[in-house]
């Protein structure tokens, strides 16, 4: 589970339910990252970090524990930038 310490919880905002693609699909590896962010596995728990653009990582590259279950990244956290590519 990502963590975040009592004084940066303040930063940290709740979206009640969101309708965007990005909170409410699950997305396979090798889909295209849909906005920047921490990912979980929807099996394993397992995290990653993610940036948008970039395509989510293969299965054989990190340490999962989903036996035959796909693994399937959830976002959990997004990042808000300044720039562009958010
Ligand atoms: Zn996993």
């Amino acid at each position: 589970m990502a963590l975040a310490a009592e004084h940066t919880t303040q930063y940290l905002q709740s979206i009640s339910k969101p309708t965007e693609i990005h909170w409410t699909h699950v997305f396979d590896i090798g889909e295209e990252v849909p906005v920047s962010g921490i990912y979980r596995c929807f099996f394993c728990s397992d995290e990653i970090t993610s940036n948008k653009g970039d395509k989510f990582p293969p299965q054989n590259k990190t340490q999962h524990e989903c036996d035959s279950k796909p693994v399937q990244w959830q976002l959990v956290v997004m990042t808000q930038t300044k720039g562009p590519n958010t």
